[in-house]
């Protein structure tokens, strides 16, 4: 609608334009042929008169641009007012210590673009503090989904999430995820350096603190290979890190936050041997004696678990260990037989 205004303002302007460059051709042609003006003087005029017009060219061009400036300000404040869902409660109440028990109590969600889609249904699961799980089911089981509840990316629409007894709801946001950290399949890493990429976990870290993490993280190893060592820029204009590198170093930071609880996302893709190796044996590290749900897509993860919890159409199927749920022979036995949940083969 803006445009066919704007388009038919220019036609105007431009038009009028041109009408007055004629008529002032025509007019002064023949003030100059009776001899009233000079030629010299007609050329003058007609330099003025195309000054005037490009100034009046530009005044139509500045009034278009406001225009859609104007359109994209409104749209801009309606984002900065939007009121996020999550949001911190009115009073919220304090993390009361503890070691990272997790209570989910009868959940069930769905996302609202499709509430007729039911993604978890009545789950009930219970981990103890230092316990770690493996969360295993085909793709769209909901294993992301129920991770994201605890972080709070999202809430429940029946049922709770609690962290050592505090539904999550009445914790303050900022609260409730610095007692988390999150290792994503694809971690995130910032424009900076190496350093500021793992600081980023605690603030205030040192540099000491900061090589010990990287060190447990088995990341120092090749950070001291770069010329820059800890000043290495990363991310968009810095030295590219393959996946297991950014892998290690999400580790490195995890490690320094030194979170009560751990949500990690293996990753699904393979990295090249000795990096997997890597990251295996740091992952190994992170999680120890530390409450941690794992959403596992690697055999070794899940034999080093203490418990496999199968999901399953938004439910528990089956849960215990990988020998029990393999003796058992039923679906978890049938997902891991046709290679569903795992790469590797399982003999
Ligand atoms: P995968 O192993 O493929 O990552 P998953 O078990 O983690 O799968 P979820 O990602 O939790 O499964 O998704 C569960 C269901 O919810 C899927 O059907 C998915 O399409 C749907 N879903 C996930 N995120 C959203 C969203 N933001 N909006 C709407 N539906 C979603």
């Amino acid at each position: 609608h803006l445009a066919r205004w704007r388009a038919a303002f220019f036609a105007v302007v431009t038009t009028a334009g041109y009408c007055a460059i004629a008529g002032i051709i025509w007019l002064g042609g023949h003030e100059v042929i009776d001899k009233r003006m000079s030629p010299g003087e007609l050329t003058e005029l007609m330099l003025y008169t195309a000054i005037v017009a490009g100034a009046l060219g530009s005044v139509a061009s500045l009034w278009g641009s406001l225009q859609t400036a104007a359109g994209a300000t409104e749209r801009l404040f309606k984002i900065i007012d939007t009121v996020p869902e999550i949001r911190d409660p009115e009073a919220p109440a304090r993390l009361p210590a503890g070691g990272g028990a997790v209570h989910f109590q009868n959940v069930s969600f769905h996302y609202d673009a499709r509430p007729e889609h039911p993604v978890l249904r009545g789950v009930d699961l219970r981990i103890a503090p230092g316990e770690v799980v493996a969360l295993v089911g085909p793709s769209g089981a909901g294993k992301s989904t129920l991770t994201a509840l605890l972080y709070r990316f999202f809430d429940v629409k029946e049922g709770s999430v609690s962290l050592d007894g505090a539904d999550v709801r009445t914790l303050k946001l900022a609260e409730l995820r610095g007692a988390m950290a999150i290792v994503a399949q694809e971690p995130v890493l910032f424009s900076g350096t190496i350093r500021a990429n793992i600081a980023y976990g605690k603030t205030g870290a040192t540099d000491a603190e900061i090589e010990a993490a990287a060190r447990d993280a088995h990341a120092h190893e090749f950070i001291a290979k770069f010329p820059d060592g800890y000043k290495t820029l990363v991310g968009e204009r810095g030295v590219k890190l393959s996946g297991g590198q950014r892998q290690r170093l999400a580790i490195a930071r995890a490690l320094l936050a030194d979170p009560r609880v751990l949500i990690l996302d293996e990753a699904t893709s393979s990295l090249d041997a000795e990096s997997e190796a890597l990251v295996q044996k740091a992952f190994a590290r992170l999680m120890k004696g530390r409450t941690t749900l794992v959403i596992a897509h690697r055999l070794s993860t899940v034999r080093d678990a203490h418990r496999i919890v199968l999901l399953s159409d938004g439910k528990i199927a089956e849960q215990g260990t990988h020998d029990a749920l393999m003796a058992t022979g039923g679906l978890y036995r049938r997902l891991v037989e046709h290679q569903v949940i795992f790469r590797e083969a399982v003999s």
